[in-house]
């Protein structure tokens, strides 16, 4: 029986496990059950691969992943084959012919790993397949990926996970494995009693993400600050954007091919093909910017996304967290950057009020998005805040790679305004019996006379002019964190009016206090104009020098371009995205090394024994050259 360690480094091609890799994969080898979160790019597949292979080798059968991920079964599996492993999937893609014949191997338990969605897996004809696995002691393992999909508390619970039970009860003896990146606490006891893995041991790990760096501006006009962001500090580079509405990432895709970067839309209303096309270019092409709704982005395992942008606020912190952690899963520095206002506060409550949803989850819901309103308001470090949230301690108080702590915010006290905010909408409704909207508030809090203040008598109020030496934007800033700490409320079903609510009182008697972060210049606002991480004269343009995720000389660089240039056409000839036939860290070392040999080759992280013999003789040929 091969030990873990030893596919790790002759089929993997790598030198040591991450994190809890290791005790994963001892545990699941073992045949235990397990529920691993980890964040993405943590390594995941590696703990259920390595037990699938050690297992097979020990004539234990084959393992079956459940995905609901059909779109990319095509590119796992791939990866999976150039590292020598034999794997297949099962979906709507195949023939009927293709299917029967995988179908086939898989009952003889020949196969090392079987993708299937979970609508296939627990259909009568699978499950009768997998009885006939069982009799025969073929059936090695579960792994259950995605897991949070079972949980209504997650991001995106999936109804046909909840059949997924029917696992445990048919086939008790087989371990299962459950991996996901989302980690709360709800979710997580959700996740252990929906699949009854009340037996199985938790593996978390740390979800800090430290080449992340986390920047929540304020949303004045959006499309200008985005621009400004990728140009100014992404230009060339692959990133995700995400926009709440269809017609919004039509709109922000168009605008961002016109100013000449290559960028596609996403988004669930696109036909299935057209999304096919568009993610495959995002995952073959480079510098590909995809626009879209968060119908995209699980499961996309490419490693050199540089940066995600939020045009829109998430609905709460697993999603933005889960959104922006597909951002540097290479390790190598990566931008999350969000644009936030007052309307995707107002927004966000709207969906929650009118969804169909019990009182009980819209409850929680309300808990969830205030939770991220608290970040997004912070001024102290996101990424403590954001590590809290999961339940861990950062361990230090700042983490200097955010933007409230590279350029800490001057904090403006912003009691006295919000008194007088609320004092105004309180008279506006004394006075007229209805609630008005935050514009006509801030002009009566601001004394001016507008055709609709006059209409209404309300250049009579107390609270007339008496903020008038407040900015706009200044007052604006206060409504939002009023809104965000619920001291006030915004009717959706009277014209988005204002209306005070049980926590206004508190503010209105001088007991908590505003905080906000005084206003920044327009600049600075958009995360435009400090560029700060060295680009070394990289252009998007194309056929521009490509940047190495490390440090090369001339001659090297020449190689890496040279290697670069290779791998596109082989990952064009085997149809599949460049980084599964090596990653750009495993180019950067080869052309480091300037290898002469196949045995210079050993030992360079990626470079699995499969890989050695089949594209050895070509890398020398190409660094050669
Ligand atoms: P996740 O599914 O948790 O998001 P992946 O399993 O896709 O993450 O792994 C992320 C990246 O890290 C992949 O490119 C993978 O090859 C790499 N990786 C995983 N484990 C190791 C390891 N022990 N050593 C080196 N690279 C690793
Ligand atoms: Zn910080």
């Amino acid at each position: 029986m091969n030990s873990a360690r030893v596919v790790l480094r002759e089929t993997f091609g790598f030198d040591a496990f991450r994190g809890p890799q290791q005790d994963v994969i001892d545990h699941v080898v073992g045949g235990g059950d397990a529920l691993v979160l980890m964040p993405t790019g943590g390594g995941k597949s590696l703990c259920y691969q390595i037990p699938a292979i050690v297992r097979q080798s020990a004539g234990l059968g084959t393992t079956i992943v459940i995905s609901p991920l059909i779109a990319l079964m095509h590119d796992q599996v791939g990866a999976l084959h150039e590292a020598g492993v034999s794997a297949a999937f099962l979906n709507s893609t195949l023939t009927m012919d293709e299917a029967a014949q995988i179908e086939r191997q898989m009952v003889r338990g020949e196969l090392t790993l079987i993708y299937a969605a979970p609508e296939r897996v627990t259909t009568p004809r699978f499950l009768a397949q997998l009885d006939a696995m069982v009799e025969r002691g073929k059936l090695s393992l579960f792994a259950i990926d995605e897991v949070h999909c079972v949980s209504q508390w997650g991001h995106d619970f999936r109804p046909e996970y909840r059949a997924l039970t029917v696992l445990h009860e048919r086939y008790p003896s087989v371990p299962r494995v459950g991996l996901t990146a989302t980690a709360d606490a709800l979710t997580r006891e959700d996740i252990v009693e929906r699949l009854q893995l009340q037996g199985a041991r938790a593996f978390v790990s740390s979800f800090d993400r430290p080449n992340i760096r986390y920047t929540i501006v304020e949303k004045r006009e959006a499309t200008v600050q985005l621009l400004r962001f990728i140009q100014g500090e992404h230009d060339g580079d692959a990133g995700i954007v995400y926009c709440q509405s269809r017609k919004r990432v039509e709109e922000i895709a168009e605008t961002l091919c016109q100013q000449g970067m290559d960028a596609l839309p996403y988004h669930a209303g696109l036909d299935a093909r057209v999304r096919q096309d568009n993610q495959n270019r995002f995952l073959r092409d480079e510098g590909v910017v995809m626009v879209a709704t968060i119908a995209f982005g699980m499961g996309i395992d490419k490693p050199d996304v540089r940066f995600v942008a939020h045009l829109d606020m998430p609905k709460n912190i697993e999603a933005y967290y889960q959104e922006t952690g597909r951002a540097g899963r290479d390790g190598a520095a990566a931008d999350a950057w969000m644009a936030y206002g007052l309307q995707d506060v107002v927004n966000q409550r709207r969906m929650i009020d009118e969804s169909p949803a019990g009182d009980d989850f819209k409850q929680v819901m309300r808990g969830k998005l205030d939770a991220l309103l608290g970040l997004a308001e912070a001024t102290d470090c996101r990424r403590v805040r954001l590590l809290h949230y999961f339940g861990e301690a950062y361990g230090r108080p700042t983490c200097q790679n955010c933007d409230n702590c590279l350029f800490p915010a001057a904090i403006w006290d912003g009691t006295d305004a919000a008194r007088k905010l609320l004092s105004t909408i309180y008279r506006v409704q004394q006075t007229s019996g209805i609630t008005f909207g935050a514009g006509h508030i801030m002009d009566i809090l601001r004394g001016k006379a507008t055709e609709k203040v006059a209409q209404h008598g309300h250049n009579g109020i107390s609270t007339f002019g008496i903020g008038a030496a407040f900015s706009e934007q200044q007052l604006r800033g206060v409504l939002r964190q009023l809104i965000a700490i619920n001291a006030v409320s915004v009717d959706a079903q009277a014209f988005n009016t204002l209306k005070l609510t049980e926590g206004s009182r508190a503010v209105l008697k001088g007991e908590v206090a505003v905080q906000l972060r005084a206003s920044v210049s327009g600049a600075v606002a958009a995360g435009g104009e400090r560029s700060r991480r060295g680009k070394g004269g990289k252009s998007g343009a194309a056929g521009a020098k490509a940047r190495a995720p490390v440090p090369l000389d001339e001659a090297a660089q020449l190689r890496y371009e040279a290697l670069r240039a290779w791998r596109a056409e082989v990952a064009r000839s085997h149809n599949l995205p460049a980084y599964v036939i090596f990653h750009d860290a495993t180019l950067a070392q080869i052309a480091q090394r300037a290898p002469g040999s196949l045995d210079d080759l050993q030992g360079i992280s990626g470079i699995g024994a499969r890989k050695l013999e089949a594209y050895g003789d070509e890398v020398l040929r190409v660094v050669g050259l």
